[in-house]
């Protein structure tokens, strides 16, 4: 396994829609690998998502730690989520802070449906469905959104709470509990 390079704003890569994956190239050595690798570049960067085009690879493809806490001190399993379809359950949006490995030491409060189900496969090639609340659903909201080129900045109301990061956890980490 190996550390990739992770493409930070401003890589045209960023910002192009990919393309889907069918279930005989999820299958190759080439996407196994590429998994184990973005898995492992996630938790070296401490990640809870790493999308494809953030490391050059223009497929349409996501790991994530779903059961993380924000803090990030919980460890789950992570899972690769590939060709994800989401659907948004309810109306409800919640605005939250969002961070990006691609846009280093800069948090903002994005809004984001708060319960959606995802449809996809998973790294076996099986149909998997998601639901999910709250940060997990905000974060595969976050990684799929990099799937078609938008970036978490792209989402937000207003850029007024655009924070570096040490700023963040001098003024913003208290009002989480
Ligand atoms: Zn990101």
């Amino acid at each position: 396994m190996s550390i990739l390079k992770v493409a930070r704003m401003g890589h045209p890569v960023l910002r192009v829609p990919v393309r889907p994956l069918d279930r005989a190239e999820i299958a190759s050595t080439t996407i196994q690998q590429l998994i184990d690798d973005m898995i492992e570049t996630m938790e070296e960067y401490r990640g809870v998502g790493l999308a494809a085009p953030q490391v050059h690879e223009g497929v349409r493809l996501f790991v994530a730690s779903l059961d993380a806490e924000e803090s990030g001190d919980t460890r789950s399993e992570p899972v690769a989520i590939i060709n994800p379809e989401i659907i948004v359950v309810g109306r409800e949006m919640v605005e939250d802070w969002e961070g990006c490995l691609s846009i280093p030491e800069v948090r903002g409060r994005v809004p984001r449906a708060k319960e959606i189900k995802v449809r996809a496969f998973d790294r076996q090639g099986e149909r998997v469905e998601l639901s999910a609340l709250d940060f997990p659903a905000r974060v595969i909201q976050h990684e799929t959104d990099h799937l078609d080129g938008i970036l978490f900045f792209d989402r937000m109301r207003s850029l007024a709470s655009l924070t570096f990061l040490e700023e963040y956890r001098r003024f913003w980490t208290k009002d989480k509990d």
